[in-house]
């Protein structure tokens, strides 16, 4: 008898069913992860007061899906990515990986136990390469840093597939990073970040120093290898057009938190939380009878600074709804309505309002 999966046998699921019960299995857990940076003084670099960079963010991210993160520039986005892989050490939390908290091992159990699952692809790949080796010994370093293949014969063979991949042909091994374009270079980057079978990938502002043609084509490439390799992503990026077009659900931050996180759908449909309000303003969209609509919310004021966070709500000083109780009480991200989270008094606090 041929074997028949498990899941054939006892569920009647559909195939869309069964997609969606395996993309809701977490992955990674990250509890109340906070990233502050002291601020140093004097002659004796007495600390003065630390940087709020992440403070305290919570969510999980889910085998399979594509989970964006965006915010403006300055909100925490790009450093909660480094901290989750611990190219910085977090200051508080827990950063939970199929169950294990990542933040407490030490580096000789990291190293077989994560960095090969998570990889980080960056804004300006050129920057991480080394331009005086060649893409083949660029590519081989982390496979031998890993002990994996037996020899460089072997591990050739196994960066050509990547290459190939990737879109790159099997010549480029000998050429060195100047040689590259910039949608190149971000191949490379992709073609770094996969050659370890990794399970999760962190993709930082990947796309946002490319033209917009290179950007679609690097996109359709993250999406093609997602389901090849059944990766997960967290995308973290500035520009909401594409992260509508590449994220599954949509976390929002500002001034280190997050302040709502939802389906992609339900989120550019209509957002919850005034600032995910004045962010979806500014990108235009197509009315039902053709024309542009352009209702842009104007934020008053510029982000305060991380160092020194309005109390209760961060966004009060901003906020075109705010209430009295914004001032003094910070409004906890709670479910308001199914898979979907909100950090607001206006919906999650009816005693406060
Ligand atoms: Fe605005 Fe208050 Fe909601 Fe913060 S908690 S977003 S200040 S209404």
């Amino acid at each position: 008898m041929g074997s028949t999966s498990l899941l054939e046998v006892a569920s009647p699921l559909n195939a869309e069913e069964v997609t969606k019960v395996i993309k809701e299995e977490t992955l990674l857990e990250v509890q109340n992860l906070k990233m502050h940076f002291p601020i140093k003084a004097g002659i004796i670099q007495r600390v003065v007061g630390h940087v709020k960079a992440v403070d305290d963010i919570s969510f999980r991210v889910r085998k399979g899906e594509t989970l964006g993160i965006v915010g403006e520039s300055g909100c925490g986005k790009s450093t909660m990515g480094r901290a989750l892989i611990r190219l910085y050490e977090p200051t508080d939390g827990k950063v939970l990986y199929d169950g294990i908290d990542i933040t407490k091992l030490p580096e000789r159990e990291l190293r077989p136990l994560i960095r090969k699952k998570i990889q980080m692809i960056f804004q300006d790949p050129y920057a991480s390469l080394n331009p005086r080796k060649s893409l083949g010994n660029l590519l081989n370093e982390p496979l031998k840093a890993h002990g994996l293949y037996a020899n460089l014969k072997e591990r050739n063979e196994k960066i050509k597939e990547i290459l190939d991949v990737v879109g790159l042909h099997s010549s480029s091994m000998n050429h060195y990073p100047n040689e590259f374009s910039g949608g190149q270079r971000q191949r490379i980057g992709i073609a770094r970040a996969i050659v370890l079978n990794p399970e999760l990938i962190i993709a930082d502002e990947a796309v946002s120093a490319l033209d917009v043609s290179i950007q679609a084509q690097i996109i359709n490439l993250l999406e093609d290898l997602q389901s090849q390799f059944n990766l997960t992503y967290i995308f973290i990026s500035h520009d909401l057009s594409v992260v509508r077009h590449i994220a599954d659900r949509v976390g929002v931050m500002y001034l280190g938190k997050l302040v709502e996180l939802a389906d992609k759908d339900d989120l550019y449909a209509e957002a919850l939380h005034p600032y995910t309000q004045a962010l979806l303003s500014a990108v235009p969209t197509i009315r039902q009878n053709g024309s542009v609509n352009r209702d842009r919310i104007i934020l008053k004021g510029d982000i305060p600074s991380s160092s020194n966070p309005p109390t209760g709500c961060v966004f009060h000083t901003r906020c075109p709804a705010k209430i009295k109780a914004c001032e003094t009480i910070v409004p906890q991200l709670k479910e308001v309505q199914p898979n979907r989270l909100v950090a607001c008094h206006l919906y999650n606090n009816p005693q406060i309002v």
